[in-house]
């Protein structure tokens, strides 16, 4: 396309929105839309949420930036919110998931140079993975259509089949330091690991003196009905990157770590300008309020099976539109029969967003408060976009 001034990174959809209500976006020439994709799992609350705005304006007029060389209330607060609600002890705020996984794989490698063994700082992770989009996080997510072009790899990543625990076994050596994975990969088509998986790792990183990370980036903060996915496994990491949901739609984001895995970070060895900043700070307390109220987080699953339930039944009346559906909580995966681009246009026909991924999978990643009739609402148009990709020879 050429006529814009943008840098040419995104095929973008030819819709323009104006505004946004709950789960709902409202085009420029008033045509409403139901946002199952919700800013790529990022507006956790969908939009205009009443309290996150209040949070907001508040802070607005009260203090937008100060530097990290000050005490910054907010943060303290919702550093300390984070670490009663987690396995973490400490946490390092950021603006987006790669900077954060940045800081993970730092405070990882500075772990072990701290313990004496600066030898260690490969990390092991997996295929399919999405890490995020700077030249460490693509040498991590190990994807060639993101590498390609720009220069050698950065080293220090060895990547092994995904869920292959075996490989893991087998790549684990003297230079490893940490393995990193999404306990649920996202863009690489909502492929959860399984429970056992997770323990496995864990044994691993105990066994040979390494640090388990997570980027629950995507996966994170109520989206699979637990705080964090990782829950549902009863495994804990050392570290963990955080970002998209917490900031309920403004750009934050976080690492979290043990005592014991940060312990290498000292004053002046790692820094960020904007990360923790009071805007961002009182947007992500108010985040926590709603999704750390009763029952918010049980509501997640109850609603998350009446999707899913109703997404079977679809997929059961259009086998030749749908594989299956996959995925836990509210971070669904319709696995296409059709290319996944050609059944995304057809939901967007029916003004329903949704996103694609990998493994030609159409995420359906809707806010974590959609409501029961929203929900109800959105099947009824996924079905009639399988319609309209299901051959009609079909019964
Ligand atoms: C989105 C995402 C990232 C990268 O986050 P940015 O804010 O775009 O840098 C990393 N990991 C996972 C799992 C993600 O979904």
């Amino acid at each position: 396309m050429s006529g814009s001034a943008l840098f040419d990174t995104y095929a973008r959809a030819p819709l323009s929105f104006d505004r946004g209500e709950g789960s709902w976006l409202v085009s420029e020439n008033g045509e409403r839309y139901l946002d199952f994709g919700a800013g790529i799992a990022v507006n956790s609350l969908g939009y205009t949420h009443p309290h996150l705005v209040a949070a907001l304006v508040e802070q607005a007029g009260k203090l937008w930036h100060l530097s990290n060389l000050y005490q910054i209330p907010g943060q303290a607060r919702l550093a300390e919110r984070l670490v009663a609600a987690t396995f973490a002890d400490k946490v390092f705020f950021t603006n987006s998931g790669a900077e954060a996984i940045e800081g993970s794989i730092k405070t990882a490698r500075r772990y072990h140079y701290a313990n004496g063994q600066p030898e260690r700082f490969r990390t092991i992770t997996f295929e399919g993975a999405f890490h995020g989009r700077t030249l460490a996080t693509i040498a991590a997510g190990g994807q060639a259509k993101y590498l390609e072009g720009f220069g050698p790899k950065a080293d220090g990543f060895d990547q092994v089949p995904f869920d292959d625990i075996d490989a893991v076994e087998k790549m684990i050596g003297p230079q490893t330091a940490a393995i990193m994975l999404e306990p649920v990969q996202g863009e690489g088509g909502i492929r959860p690991f399984p429970a056992q998986s997770l323990r496995r790792l864990r044994e691993l990183c105990d066994k040979h003196g390494l640090l388990l990370i997570f980027d629950e980036i995507q996966c994170g903060v109520g989206r699979t009905g637990k705080f964090f996915a990782h829950e549902w496994a009863g495994v804990t990491p050392d570290i963990m990157a955080v970002a998209k949901g917490i900031g309920g739609g403004f750009p934050m984001a976080a690492v979290l770590a043990t005592e014991n895995a940060a312990s290498g970070i000292v004053p002046g060895i790692h820094g960020t300008t904007f990360g923790g900043n009071p805007l961002a700070m009182a947007v992500g307390n108010a985040v926590l309020d709603v999704i750390l109220a009763d029952d918010f987080l049980d509501e997640v699953t109850r609603k998350a099976l009446l999707l899913k339930q109703g997404l079977a039944a679809i997929a059961d009346e259009f086998p030749d539109a749908i594989e299956e559906i996959r995925g836990t909580g509210l971070m669904l995966g319709v696995k296409c029969k059709v290319p996944n681009a050609t059944f995304n246009a057809a939901l967007r026909e029916q003004k329903l967003l949704a996103v694609p991924a990998g493994d030609n999978v159409v995420r359906l990643i809707p806010a974590l408060n959609i409501t029961d009739e929203d929900i109800r609402e959105g099947l009824e148009r996924i079905r009639a976009g399988a319609r309209a990709v299901s051959s009609p020879v079909s019964a």
